[in-house]
């Protein structure tokens, strides 16, 4: 036994995050030896981590919330709509510390290695200080936006300025006043930080390679009587969530977008674009996700939007996305971010036009010009999905790596098992259904799921589990399949794998990394597996349980 962990357990789970969370309380109700470990110094993953200004959901903090204790739907109280990341981490604790969890927790335990012993059914785990534990099941809850990427640019060590990617934010306030500021990257993150800190900065250069498309959050306060309305409608709100293919409230328009005319889809849009959340994009027309030239009428829509509120006509021209349509992607949602090109004191600069060369000392080197900077901000995303996967070093049966199973894209069952990595359990994993919806959501049904998996090998006395090739072959075709139909196909996007910073996900191979089906269609064949005795995985032969039973007797 090591400082503070035993040298084995029944679970380990890997993630204090919202899934880790959820995860451990699971654990703990039914009294199993379990722990969580987690690289980070404290509980939270994604809320710990992202402190950058303008972080906050676009999820509607009461749908994020975890559904599972009406005790706790009746305490908290949102104070926004689209609550903000400190809220969000206080959230966490108080939820961890209610329910007693955090004497499960162990903190700044990065895993490093992860090696299925055969003869024994169960993991070996290496720490990165050498710490070794093992344990029968490993439940990765590592999360799919939890390893950030940096730009390759020559001379990043070089810059005397302060520099960080928007996850490492610092947690003690940053000097922003009167400082020239660069922010490299124009995705989600950009466009909260872009929004948030225009008018407090000296100067703020954006260097954007590709436009996103984004719509206005519409954020606001949360009253008293209107938290309290909330807390009586919870249970139609989490009926609506499973309901929707998002697991959000917005249901898309069930009428056809060539069935109404023009004037009515301009009005539906009218009213989405001033409405809260993913409205406009949930709620939309079906066709805007699988038919070209629906997409890009709408997509028409949206470019006019932005040049409304973009005065200088060549920077709308280039805050406009040309090459993909609205919604193939994950939207960002922002807050005053157009309004923001509209300062004097910000400037955006297209390096598709003029590439950025290198960082210098000073600043920044295009292929045109030097600029200097006080502070250098990375918002250039994450090895999305499979990252941090990929950090780890896993080893299954065999002798096989997953790093190399899932070398050109993700196989998986059902996006929680992988064939050849017996009691490894993913509740949030690659094709799995959390991704494409709001997270917590799709969380609570998988480990749901992977806890009736385990309660199922309990009670049987089973040590191993193991999904079979034919099931992971069947799954990966249906993930793969449904694709086809989207136009996101085409999309540079983390939906896709695409990532130009990362070796072998640049652009033109696909990896079919999320479940597009929506969460009733998930959640339906999920169930439907249970339901038939687990069917597609494969438990330990009987003959071995019976043995182990008349050993012990
Ligand atoms: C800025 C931002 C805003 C977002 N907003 C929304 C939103 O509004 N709605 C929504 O649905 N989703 C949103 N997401 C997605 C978000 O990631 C999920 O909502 C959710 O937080 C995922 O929880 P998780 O527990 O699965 O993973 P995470 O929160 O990412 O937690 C994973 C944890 O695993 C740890 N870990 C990883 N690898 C190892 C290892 N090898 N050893 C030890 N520990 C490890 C990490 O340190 C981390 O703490 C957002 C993501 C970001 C980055």
């Amino acid at each position: 036994m090591t400082e503070g962990i035993k040298s084995h357990y029944e679970v380990v789970v890997i993630g204090a995050g919202v899934a880790g969370i959820y995860q451990i309380k699971r654990l703990a109700d039914l009294g199993v030896d379990a722990l969580v470990l987690d690289a980070a110094p404290d509980l939270g993953g994604t809320w710990y981590w992202n402190r950058y200004p303008g972080a906050r959901f676009d999820s509607e903090s009461y749908t994020y919330g975890y559904s599972f204790s009406k005790e706790l739907l009746n305490e908290w109280h949102w104070k926004e709509r689209f609550s903000a990341q400190p809220e969000n981490l206080r959230y966490l604790n108080y939820v961890t510390d209610k329910f007693g969890l955090r004497k499960y927790m162990r903190f700044n335990c990065k895993v490093e290695a992860a090696d299925f012993d055969e003869a024994q059914d169960l993991w070996r785990l290496r720490l990165g200080d050498g710490r070794e534990l093992t344990c029968r099941f490993v439940i990765l809850a590592v999360g799919l936006l939890s390893i950030p990427t940096l730009p390759r640019l020559e001379g990043m060590d070089s810059f005397k300025g302060r520099s960080f990617h928007t996850f490492y934010w610092p947690h003690e306030p940053v000097e922003l006043a009167g400082k020239k500021v660069a922010i490299i990257g124009t995705g989600a993150t950009a466009i909260q930080v872009i929004g948030e800190i225009a008018d407090k900065v000296g100067e703020l250069t954006v260097f954007q390679r590709r436009p996103n498309w984004s719509a206005p959050l519409n954020n606001s306060p949360i009253s008293n009587e209107e938290m309290a309305d909330i807390r009586a409608r919870y249970d139609e709100i989490f009926a609506t969530c499973t309901r929707t293919p998002g697991g959000f409230e917005h249901e898309p328009d069930r009428r056809g977008f060539w069935e109404v005319t023009r004037e009515e889809r301009v009005a539906l849009w009218d009213k989405l674009y001033d409405e809260p959340g993913f409205g406009i994009w949930l709620s939309n027309f079906r066709e805007i996700f699988t038919d070209e030239v629906a997409n890009a009428e709408f997509s028409a829509y949206i470019a006019d939007r932005i040049r409304r509120r973009v005065k200088d006509p060549v920077t709308a021209e280039k805050l406009i996305p040309k090459d993909h349509g609205f919604g193939v992607q994950r939207v960002p949602m922002e807050t005053n971010y157009f309004e923001a090109y509209n300062r004097d004191n910000v400037h955006l600069v297209d390096i598709s036009e003029t590439p950025l060369e290198r960082v210098t000392e000073t600043g920044l080197r295009t292929s045109a010009r030097d600029y200097d900077f006080d502070i250098i901000i990375y918002s250039t995303g994450f090895d999305a999905i499979t990252g941090a996967f990929d950090s780890i070093d896993i080893t299954g049966a065999g002798g096989a790596k997953l790093f190399d199973k899932w070398r050109d894209g993700p196989s998986t069952f059902l996006g929680m098992m992988v064939h050849g990595f017996p009691n490894l359990l993913m509740p949030t994993g690659p094709q799995s259904g959390s991704a494409s919806t709001n997270f917590p959501r799709g969380i609570e049904n998988g480990v749901g799921w992977c806890m009736g998996l385990l309660g199922y090998m309990w009670d049987r006395g089973y040590t191993r589990a193991e999904a079979t090739a034919e099931a992971q072959a069947r799954w990966t075709a249906h993930v793969t399949k449904m694709y086809a139909i989207m136009l996101m196909r085409k999309a540079k996007s983390w939906f896709t794998g695409y990532n130009s910073n990362i070796p072998g996900h640049e652009h033109g191979k696909t990896r079919y990394l999320v479940y597009n089906g929506g969460t009733p269609k998930y959640v339906a064949a999920i169930t439907d597996v249970a339901a038939k005795g687990y069917e597609g995985v494969v438990f330990d032969a009987e003959e071995r349980v019976e043995a182990r039973a008349s050993a012990a007797r």
